[in-house]
C-alpha cells in the first residue's frame, strides 16, 4: 500500500508540556503505565457504548482486553487495546494538534513553580498530562490505531522533539497499539521490559480496571512424557520429566468493581488508586463518601472530592459528571443528570441495578429513578461537606466554595443548606472565613439586618466609606470577593429570618433623617446635582458617611460598580448607569459650602469642589478620577490655600 508520510510540528503548547515531561525530574514514572491502561479501558467503553445502538461494529470480537508486551531485547513494551480506535483526523486532533483546555494555565503554573524549585508532582497530577507521559519513560512512542470497520488505519511516531509523523497504514484489528521504545533506567529506575515491574504496577494502580490486562507469560512446565519416565524396580514411575517452556495468556488485574464490595474489605490505598484511575488525577482525594442506598431501589454510590481543583474545570467545555453502571457494566460517563452544576467537581461512580440498559442520555433527565438518586446524592455530599472538620473543609472551601455557592442560585430546594455552607470574610473576622450562622450569632442588639459589601479588593472593601455608620454602630459587615457573590447572594433574600442587605446601596436604616437639614441643604444640592449633570442621577444626604464627605451608590436593584467592572471586561455592553452621589452633611465643608453658595454662586471655587467631591467618591469606591490632572490641580491649589499662613 502507497502510504504518504507527513511530518508535523507540534502545536507550541504541547511541545512545552512535552519539554517539561521529558525534563521534569518527576519521580514516579511507573504511572505512565496507568494513563495508557486507563485510556486504553475508556476507549473500550466508548466501543461498547456504541456498540448498544450499533452492534455491527463489534466485529464478533467481544473478548475486550488490554495487553501488554515487554521485549526486553529491543527495549520495548507495546499496550494494545480493541477499543474504538481512531480515526486519522482523531489522531491529528487529539495527539499533537490541539492542546487539551487548561494547558496554558498549567504551563505558566510550572514555570512559577520552575522558578522556585523543580516541578511538583501535585502540579502535573492536577492537570494529567494522559498520553504524553508515556515520554517520561521512552524517547520514541509509535502508535498504531483503527476504528472499527475502517479498512485504513493510521500510524503516529515521535521522539518528542518538535515534530511527529503520520501516515495511512493498516492493522489486522481494530483498536489502538502504542509501542514505547524505552530508555535506560537510570539508577534506582524500574526496568519496564521486566515481567514483574509490569506485574506489580498494573496490581498496584490499575488493579479495579474493568477489562482484562493482560501479558504473555512464558513459564517452565513440567511435562510428563511417557517415554521418558523412570520406573523403580516395582515399575512405579519415579521421575524424569521433560521440562517445556510454555506461553500463557495471563491476567494482572483483579477487575474488581471496587463499589461494589464491603466498605470494610477496602483499604484507603485501594480508594485512592480507584480516585487516580477515574479522575486521571494524581493526587490523592481530599475526601470519599461510599454509600449503598437500601429502600424501595438499591444502588450504590462512590463519590470522591478531589484535593484540588483540576485546572481546567472552569473551562466552559469542562464535562463534569460521575460514571454511571449498571450492575458494573459501564453505561456511560460524565453522566451530568446524577450531579448538579454546583457540584461538578465530584468524581465518582454510580451503579444503578434497577436501571435500562440502553438508556439514552436524552430520556436519562427524566427518569424518575436517576432523579431519586440525584435527590440522595445532593443530600449525602452536602451533609458530608457540613459534617466535615473545620480545617478539611477550610481546604475544600478553598478550592471549591466558588463553585458550590452556586447552589444558592441554582438549587433553590436546598438553598438553605448550601447557605449554611458558605463562608465569607468580614470587618470584623481578620481574614478568616465565617458562615452566615456565625455572623448572625454576633449580631449586635437591634441589629436587623445581614450586611454585605461587594468588591475585588478585601482591603478596599474593609475601609469603604459606605461602611462607617455600620462600623460606628459595630455591626459586621460581609466583604465579598468572589466575581459570583453579588450575583448569587441576590437570590437569597433572608438568612435565619434576616434580611440580607447591601451596605452600600440604597439607604442604610440606621435611624431617623433629619429632614429639617436636609431641605435646609436642598438648593445646594440642587446646584450640585445641575453642575455635575449627566453624571449623576441625584444627590442626596448619606445614611451610610460619619467621617469621609462623599460616596456613590445606587439604588437597592442596581449592580454596584465592581459588578459593572466585571461585565464591562467579559465583553458585556451596559447601558449607561448613573449612581447617585451621597454626601456627608454633618462635615464642616457642607455648612461652608453652603455659606458660599448663598453668598456667591457663580463662584469658581464652587465648581472645583463640586467635581472634587465627585472624583473623592470615585476614588474611596477603587474607581479611576476622569480627569486626573485637574484633580491634582485642585488639590494643589487647595493645599497652597490651606498653608498660606
Ligand atoms: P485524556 O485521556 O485526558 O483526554 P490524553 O492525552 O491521554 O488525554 O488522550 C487524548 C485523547 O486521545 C483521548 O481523549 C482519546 O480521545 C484519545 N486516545 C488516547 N488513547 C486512546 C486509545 N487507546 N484509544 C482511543 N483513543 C485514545
Amino acid at each position: 500500500m502507497e502510504s504518504k508520510i507527513e511530518t508535523h510540528h507540534f502545536k507550541t503548547e504541547i511541545q512545552q508540556l512535552l519539554n517539561l515531561i521529558i525534563n521534569s525530574l518527576y519521580s514516579d514514572k511507573e504511572i505512565f503505565l496507568r494513563e495508557l491502561i486507563s485510556n486504553a479501558s475508556d476507549a473500550i467503553d466508548r466501543l461498547r457504548f456504541k456498540a448498544q445502538t450499533d452492534p455491527e461494529i463489534l466485529e464478533g470480537d467481544t473478548e475486550f482486553k488490554i495487553k501488554l508486551t515487554p521485549d526486553p531485547k529491543n527495549r520495548t513494551l507495546t499496550i494494545s487495546d480493541n477499543g474504538i480506535g481512531m480515526t486519522y483526523n482523531e489522531v491529528m486532533e487529539n495527539i499533537g494538534t490541539i492542546a487539551k483546555s487548561g494547558t496554558v494555565a498549567f504551563l505558566k503554573a510550572a514555570e512559577q513553580s520552575k522558578r522556585s524549585g523543580s516541578i511538583t508532582p501535585e502540579m502535573i497530577g492536577q492537570f494529567g498530562v494522559g498520553f504524553y507521559s508515556s515520554f517520561m519513560v521512552a524517547d520514541k512512542v509509535t502508535l498504531v490505531t483503527r476504528p472499527p470497520g475502517s479498512e485504513k488505519a493510521t500510524k503516529w511516531e515521535s521522539s518528542g522533539d518538535g515534530s511527529y509523523t503520520i501516515e495511512e497504514t493498516t492493522k489486522p484489528t481494530r483498536g489502538t497499539t502504542i509501542t514505547l521504545h524505552l530508555k535506560r533506567p537510570g539508577r534506582g529506575e524500574q526496568d519496564f521490559t521486566d515481567q514483574w515491574v509490569i506485574r506489580s504496577t498494573v496490581k498496584q494502580h490499575s488493579d479495579f480496571v474493568r477489562y482484562p490486562i493482560v501479558m504473555d507469560i512464558e513459564r517452565e512446565e513440567l511435562i510428563p512424557k511417557k517415554e521418558d519416565l523412570i520406573l523403580d524396580k516395582d515399575g512405579r514411575p519415579i521421575g524424569k520429566k521433560t521440562r517445556k517452556e510454555v506461553v500463557r495468556e495471563e491476567t494482572l488485574n483483579s477487575m474488581k468493581a471496587i463499589w461494589a464490595k464491603d466498605k470494610k474489605e477496602i483499604s484507603d490505598q485501594e480508594y485512592e488508586e480507584f480516585y487516580k484511575h477515574l479522575s486521571h488525577n494524581w493526587n490523592p482525594p481530599l475526601e470519599h463518601l461510599h454509600i449503598k442506598f437500601e429502600g424501595t431501589t438499591e444502588y450504590t454510590a462512590l463519590l470522591y472530592i478531589p484535593s484540588k481543583m483540576p485546572l481546567d474545570m472552569l473551562m466552559p467545555e469542562y464535562k463534569h459528571g460521575v460514571q454511571l453502571y449498571c450492575r458494573r457494566v459501564f453505561i456511560m460517563d460524565n453522566c451530568e443528570d446524577l450531579l448538579p452544576d454546583y457540584l461538578r467537581f465530584i468524581e465518582g461512580v454510580v451503579d444503578a441495578p434497577d436501571l435500562k440498559l440502553n438508556i439514552s442520555r436524552e430520556i436519562l433527565q427524566k427518569d424518575p429513578l436517576i432523579r431519586n438518586i440525584r435527590r440522595n446524592l445532593i443530600k449525602k455530599v452536602l451533609e458530608l461537606l457540613s459534617n466535615m472538620g473545620v480545617d478539611k473543609y477550610e481546604k475544600f472551601y478553598n478550592e471549591f466554595g466558588r463553585i458550590l455557592k452556586l447552589g444558592i442560585h441554582i438549587d433553590l430546594e436546598n438553598q438553605d443548606k448550601i447557605a449554611d455552607l458558605a463562608r465569607y470574610r468580614t470587618t470584623k473576622s481578620n481574614g478568616r472565613l465565617i458562615s452566615l450562622k456565625e455572623y448572625v450569632d454576633n449580631m449586635k442588639e437591634g441589629q436587623d439586618a445581614i450586611y454585605y459589601i461587594t468588591g475585588e479588593d478585601l482591603s478596599l472593601l474593609s475601609n469603604s466609606p459606605s461602611l462607617e455608620r455600620l462600623k460606628e454602630r459595630d455591626y459586621e459587615v460581609l466583604l465579598m470577593t468572589d466575581p459570583i457573590d453579588e450575583w448569587v447572594i441576590q437570590s437569597l433574600p433572608k438568612y435565619k429570618g434576616k434580611p440580607l442587605k447591601s451596605a452600600e446601596k440604597g439607604d442604610l436604616d440606621l435611624g431617623k433623617i433629619d429632614k429639617d437639614k436636609e431641605n435646609k441643604y436642598l438648593p445646594l444640592f440642587n446646584y450640585i446635582n445641575a453642575t455635575l449633570g449627566f453624571k449623576i442621577k441625584e444627590v442626596k444626604a448619606s445614611t451610610h458617611l460619619k467621617d469621609s464627605l462623599a460616596c456613590l451608590s445606587g439604588d437597592r436593584d442596581d449592580p454596584s460598580a465592581y459588578m459593572r467592572r466585571i461585565l464591562n471586561s467579559s465583553g458585556q455592553k451596559l447601558p449607561e448607569l448613573r449612581r447617585v452621589l451621597e454626601l456627608n452633611t454633618d462635615h464642616p465643608v457642607f455648612a461652608k459650602m453652603k455659606a458660599l453658595f448663598e453668598k456667591d454662586k457663580d463662584n469658581p471655587v464652587l465648581k472645583d469642589y463640586i467635581n472634587l467631591l465627585f472624583d473623592i467618591a470615585v476614588i474611596g469606591e477603587g474607581g479611576k478620577v476622569e480627569n486626573p490632572s485637574r484633580f491634582s490641580k485642585v488639590v494643589g491649589d487647595l493645599m497652597s490655600s490651606a498653608l498660606e499662613v
